[in-house]
């Protein structure tokens, strides 16, 4: 064997992908201190590899520096293998970077503990297609469908449980050729980290057996969506779950409800970090079991935020299973930004002392827009420029980033959609199912 371990260094960049490179040895050894030189500007290539106007333009260096503490994996086995290190972009003088996505996260969840004492809890669900599948109808949640994936669906759990995450569920999904794995609870940004290694080794092992999954908003104009759940729940300063309270509104704790207010008021504006391509905004429409409207739900797939059930007779305390899911999200999004994003929003509604609006039980999309606007209910933007818009619109959410990271992200995302300008639905699903 003349070839010698190497492990990839790497960032999860505003795209959502893991850049970086590599260098030799092995994330085995997470103690060891690494790093690489990193360019400004490379924060500013799109999914599609065009580079967005950046204020840097060939001026600068930074360093993306890896060691105790940050996310790795080494998962190695005759020929299968995925080493890796997610590390931070640092100034030269070891200052966090304003555009690192993990620092931006970092930021929220500070913010959060600070006017609240709380920390969060949760999980990624992840929803993909295998590409050029059989498109076998019939088979939505089936032991076959499983059954014909079942190496595939083993070799996801082994290779997870080896990279230290704890699956919880991996399902042939409703859709043609369609999956999803779920995870046991993280706590703090190893929620994050979790949902980015779980694309990243979900990939590694399809690359391994010589296929290909997509976790793409769209796969085809009026297909089946991949959604991006994300699981929430609230944890107090001694790490005790509190985001249940059986005399409060829908069992939610106070803390839970504005938490919950802040995400449904700022959802509209902070969409374009959660849902941040081109085709995640078919997905975002009625009748299809992602999110259309600011609304909360109880037990309602087609809310933003739905109140995940409890299971009275399970010996689980309902504390700690009480839990709420952002429906909204998709896999084009950095896992990072996204939970900053709803961090940010949540605190706020914290901080502002917010009460979160009745449970919705109908089909919003029958409803009058006279009667929306009365409940306080919006339909969420339609396309990734509009929601573009509303981000830049909205100084208070613009005011939770650093500069130039509100611009830098605004510039990025008008990029990439130029880029598209022209090519038709087709053609651009088929972008989007090649860059994720
Ligand atoms: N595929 C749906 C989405 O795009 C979600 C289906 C479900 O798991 O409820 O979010
Ligand atoms: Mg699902």
């Amino acid at each position: 064997m003349i070839g010698m371990d190497a492990v990839f260094l790497c960032t999860s960049d505003i795209s959502g992908k893991l850049r970086g490179k590599a260098v030799p040895g092995s994330a085995a050894n997470p103690g060891l201190i690494r790093w690489i030189g990193w360019t400004p500007t490379n924060v500013q290539i799109t999914c599609f590899d065009d580079i967005a106007p950046s204020p840097y333009g060939a001026l600068g260096d930074l360093v993306l520096e890896a060691g105790e503490g940050d996310p790795h994996v080494c998962v190695r086995d005759q020929d299968f293998a995925a080493d890796l290190a997610i590390g931070r972009l640092l100034e030269l003088d070891g200052t966090p970077w304003c555009c690192c996505t993990r620092n931006i996260l970092e930021t929220a969840l500070f913010r959060l503990k600070r006017c609240s004492g709380l920390q969060l809890r949760g999980a990624f669900e992840q929803e993909f297609h295998f590409c050029g599948g059989p498109q076998i109808a019939g088979e939505g949640f089936s032991l076959r469908g499983f059954r014909r994936e079942r190496a595939f669906c083993e070799a996801v759990l082994g290779v997870l449980t080896r990279a230290g995450i704890q699956p919880a569920s991996i399902l042939r999904e409703y859709g043609p050729d369609q999956f999803e794995v779920t995870l046991e609870p993280a706590t703090g940004d190893s929620i994050a980290h979790q949902a980015v290694l779980v694309r990243e080794l979900v990939s590694a092992v399809a690359d391994w057996q010589d296929r290909q999954v997509t976790f793409a908003p769209l796969i085809s104009p009026g297909g089946m969506g991949n959604g991006v759940h994300i699981h929430l729940s609230l944890l107090d300063r001694n790490g005790r779950p509190c985001s249940h309270d059986p005399e409060g509104r829908h069992g939610m704790s106070r803390a839970t409800g504005a938490f919950i207010a802040g995400i449904l008021r700022h959802l509209p504006s902070i969409l374009c970090l959660l849902a941040p391509s081109v085709v995640s905004y078919e997905r975002l429409s009625p009748h299809r079991w992602s999110a259309a409207y600011n609304n909360l739900g109880r037990q309602d797939r087609e809310a933003s935020v739905r109140l995940a059930p409890v299971r009275m007779t399970d010996e689980t305390d309902p504390a700690d299973q009480f839990n709420f899911e952002i429906r909204a999200c998709d896999a084009a999004a950095s896992p990072y930004l996204a939970l900053a994003a709803i961090v940010h929003a949540g605190a706020d509604g914290i901080e502002s002392g917010m009460t979160p609006p009745e449970p919705t039980r109908e089909d919003l999309s029958l409803l009058a827009a006279d009667e929306l606007e009365a409940r306080g209910i919006r339909r969420l933007p339609e396309s990734l420029a509009a929601a573009l818009d509303e981000f830049e619109a909205d100084g208070t959410v613009r005011s939770w980033f650093r500069a130039p990271f509100p611009q830098l992200y605004l510039d990025h995302k008008r990029t990439e959609i130029d880029s598209l300008a022209g090519r038709s639905p087709k053609a651009i699903c088929g972008a989007y199912q090649s860059a994720y």
